[in-house]
């Protein structure tokens, strides 16, 4: 049998970036080379005490069976809970629908809207799934482009000339991967102020890093009264709750988007693991305000973009904006662009991480995946020490370079 048995669905997408590289580093990391990795969104602290106890607890209690499709009702009643106390925001835990990460949330949600053709606003750089997540559900990105000198940030008025009549949702995500980019009440509002003359839209709003905000206070847009019901929250406790091997994120939408993602998951994966949900329910219920664990991650997270700031900026040529949230820098590189070290030719951000993982041992993950091909995502999730050894060997490696 031929491979020409695979769909044109699957073949219009691509390997995730993100993971691609990762395997990689995990695959010369096996032959024995000394890889720094910095090219995975995962915090490297552990999952606290507390929710690892509750998913033993969970086990020893024979909550091993199959779950409602959209999860088990008190963790839909703990996940608005927590959207009214962390967000200020009103839902019914019959609105929330839980899934395998916020990953599997947002196909649902994309799968469960679009039609051939339709188009999906999303502003660049991106994480790299949006793109083919639309991708496979038939849907177009329509990517708008920002630019470092202004942080990253998308204007209303941008907003405003890409939608269209195709247009069926506006796809968010604040704080951003890979950017760190973090908007604040007022350009949210402003948007909202957009958003509210095109009522047909779903905005869909990827809140995964709300807690890992070096700004300030997360602000949700669906916290927007004059949009509130055209408003999708994707969130989850992946990155908060350092929970992302526990595969848990959910949605918080309008009645009849729950519903159909909820048809759809029913038919695909018949909901999370019952095991994680319960795991996710302690994560959750903890109120953030007064969590020591996520005070403790988010300052060290603080500590170490400043110092990978600090670092970069004494290598020649690395443009960087000041990331307000996530864990992430995503400098342009392009100043190196064209450049060789007499054997290898530096063409494009791609062949920049290329260069750097075989000649440095660090694994970077490039930008063009992102929607900008200038630059190239460096995850600052793993210890001072592996960042302070992996800049200095960025910064050799670079210096070869004519
Ligand atoms: N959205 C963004 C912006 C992300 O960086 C991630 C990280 N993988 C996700 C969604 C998905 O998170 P998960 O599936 O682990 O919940
Ligand atoms: N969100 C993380 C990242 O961007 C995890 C990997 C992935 O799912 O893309 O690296």
């Amino acid at each position: 049998m031929k491979d020409n048995i695979l769909s044109k669905r699957i073949r219009s997408i691509t390997e995730s970036a993100t993971l691609e590289m990762t395997r990689r580093s995990r695959e010369l990391k096996a032959q024995g080379r000394d890889i720094i990795a910095l090219s995975i969104g995962e915090p490297d602290f552990d999952t606290p005490g507390p929710v690892k106890e509750a998913a033993k607890k969970a086990i020893d209690d024979n909550i091993t069976h199959y779950s409602p499709v959209a999860g088990f009702a008190a963790l839909r009643e703990a996940i608005a809970h927590k959207l009214k106390r962390d967000n200020g925001l009103n839902y019914k835990a019959s609105q929330i629908v839980v899934s395998n990460g916020a990953k599997q949330s947002l196909a649902n949600v994309f799968m469960s809207i679009l039609n051939p053709g339709d188009e999906v606003v999303i502003p660049a750089p991106y994480w790299v799934s949006y793109a083919d997540i639309i991708k496979l559900a038939e849907g177009k990105a329509v990517v708008i482009h920002t630019d470092i000198q202004h942080d990253f940030k998308l204007s209303p008025a941008q907003l405003e000339a890409a939608i269209t009549s195709k247009t069926k949702a506006f796809l968010f995500n604040s704080p951003s991967n890979p950017t760190g980019t973090v908007y604040t009440a007022e350009e949210i509002k402003a948007f909202a102020e957009v958003l509210k003359k095109h009522p047909d839209v779903l905005i869909v709003s990827d809140e995964i890093y709300e807690h890992i905000n070096f700004s300030g206070k997360h602000v949700s847009i669906a916290a927007v009264e004059s949009v509130k019901d055209q408003i999708v929250v994707v969130n989850g406790v992946s990155k908060g709750y350092a929970m992302t091997g526990w595969r848990i994120g959910y949605i918080a939408a309008p009645q009849f988007v729950a519903d159909a993602c909820t048809k759809l998951q029913g038919q695909i994966t018949s909901g999370p693991g019952s095991i994680s949900q319960m795991a996710a329910l302690t994560a959750v219920e903890n109120p953030t305000q007064d969590s020591d664990y996520l005070h403790h991650m988010v300052a060290v997270f603080k500590e170490r973009r400043d110092m990978l700031l600090k670092l970069l900026d004494e290598i020649p040529g690395i443009k960087t904006n000041r990331p307000q949230g996530a864990f992430y820098v995503f400098p342009d590189v392009s100043y190196y662009f064209g450049k060789t070290d007499g054997s290898f030719k530096i063409n494009d951000s791609y062949d920049f991480c290329m260069y750097l993982l075989d000649k440095a041992c660090v694994a970077l993950v490039s930008g063009d995946s992102f929607g900008d091909p200038a630059c190239v995502r460096i995850s600052y999730a793993t210890s001072t020490d592996l960042i302070k050894e992996a800049v200095r060997r960025i910064g050799i490696a670079l210096e070869k370079l004519n």
